[in-house]
């Protein structure tokens, strides 16, 4: 690829460029009208019509028509995640639930049958668990897909896709990725008909991970989480080949909506040019924190695919996509205390801060107590309440301090 090709940003080529260059160029170009190297906010809802619009097909996505139906903001968005995921193509949409939404409407209808990892984001859990079986007569099954061997004895005739999310929000388990789908490609050849494996990324990125050179058919990421990396902007992801992306656009796109917006596009395209220099970072903190988080004695257990103790952790390595790929940014341990001294731990923090998401340049933190309504899924030692920690990008020795006053402040 020569580099006016990168700079044309709309190539969904492999090419020998390095992740970092292809994270800056792709997606970017320069504005045919003003000659700005940034590429412009379209904020257009509609698009100037021919002089006669009678052929037009008014669910197409490649035109610029209305905005539903696709943008260029969407497009130089989405040209990059494929490239990054190794896709032929890939569906930008309003949110990472929207994302995990479109793939299993998409593709799963009255009569399939579905297998899901016991652990995936709670609203995986709940569109497979619960809304498909009830509105769209779809049969689910929940297996723990850290042994490939479960989704093996769970297919059957009628299993049209196996969606798992490694390593999983929020335990943290991991999942062998190639050993799922050769299991799921064998039995779609036995039964004659396609079966999908589709894998949600987000804690991983295609920068640690990437799951379709791992034999996957979909890989999802949360958008809002690393991509964006800054916290301000909700998107989704889908990166499949053309005739699915096709698909989806046609189906949850134009069709149920699930469009993203043209300001959200362009601020995740933007925070996605550091991604590569922000994982190195999460990675590299997380997997300090993590040891030392296990060297104290008031910490009941951490869980973090790089730690040598984690069941996962070889699995972890052979999937990692390049030699200085690692583990993610999030962990998750137990404080050898009850819910209040979680709560009183996580009051003390100074530098972290207590919300929901992950993926941000700061830190986040989240008490997720006793009453998760998968709690009966997780192993045993995340009964008694836990943390989930998203490391952020500050200095390391800060967040360790932060943690190590904090528990002293807490009586802990
Ligand atoms: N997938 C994973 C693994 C997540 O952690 C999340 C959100 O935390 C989502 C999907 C949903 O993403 P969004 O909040 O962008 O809808």
């Amino acid at each position: 690829m020569t580099s006016s090709r990168v700079h044309q940003g709309l190539s969904f080529d492999d090419n020998p460029l390095g992740f970092s260059t292809r994270s800056i160029h792709l997606g970017n170009g320069v504005d045919a009208e003003t000659g700005a190297i940034r590429r412009p906010i379209t904020l257009a809802n509609a698009y100037a019509l021919p002089y006669d619009p009678s052929d037009i097909n008014w669910s197409s996505s490649d035109l610029n028509l209305y905005a539903r139906n696709g943008h260029p903001n969407q497009r130089y968005l989405e040209a990059k995640i494929a490239n990054l995921e190794g896709s032929e193509d890939a569906v930008a949409l309003a949110s990472g639930v929207a994302a995990l939404a479109a793939t299993f409407t998409t593709f799963l209808g009255r009569g399939d049958h579905a297998v899901f990892s016991d652990t995936t984001y709670i609203a995986a859990y709940r569109l497979l668990h619960q809304i498909l079986p009830e509105k769209y007569g779809v049969d689910t099954s929940i297996v723990d897909t850290s042994d490939p061997e479960n989704v093996a004895r769970a297919l059957r005739p009628t299993t049209r896709l196996v969606h798992i999310e490694t390593p999983a929000n929020p335990t943290l388990k991991v999942t062998d990725i190639a050993a799922v789908a050769g299991i799921v490609h064998d039995a779609a050849k036995r039964y004659g008909h396609e079966i999908l494996l589709s894998v949600d990324n987000t804690f991983s990125t295609p920068y640690n991970v990437r799951p379709l050179d791992l034999g996957a058919d979909i890989a999802i990421e949360s958008l809002t989480k690393y991509i964006n990396g800054h916290g301000d902007a909700l998107g989704g992801v889908i990166a499949t080949t053309k005739e699915r992306a096709d698909r989806i656009r046609y189906t949850y796109q134009v069709n149920y909506g699930g469009v993203i917006s043209p300001f959200n596009a362009w601020l995740i395209n933007r925070g996605s040019v550091t991604l590569p220099l922000r994982m190195r970072q999460h990675n590299a903190s997380a997997l300090s924190i993590a040891r030392h988080l296990e060297s104290l004695p008031q910490v009941r257990f951490v869980a973090y695919p790089g730690l040598e103790s984690h069941p996962g952790h070889d699995v972890a390595v052979r999937q990692l996509a390049r030699p200085d790929a690692g583990f993610g940014g999030v962990l998750s341990f137990g404080l050898d205390t009850d819910h209040d001294g979680h709560n009183r731990f996580v009051s003390k923090l100074e530098v972290i801060t207590s919300a929901v998401s992950l993926g941000h340049d700061e830190s986040l933190i989240v008490f997720l107590g006793e009453d998760d309504e998968r709690q009966y899924l997780y192993p045993e030692e995340f009964h008694r309440g836990f943390l989930r920690f998203a490391v952020g990008l500050e200095d390391t020795e800060d967040l360790i301090r932060d943690i190590d006053h904090a528990l002293a402040e807490a009586g802990i």
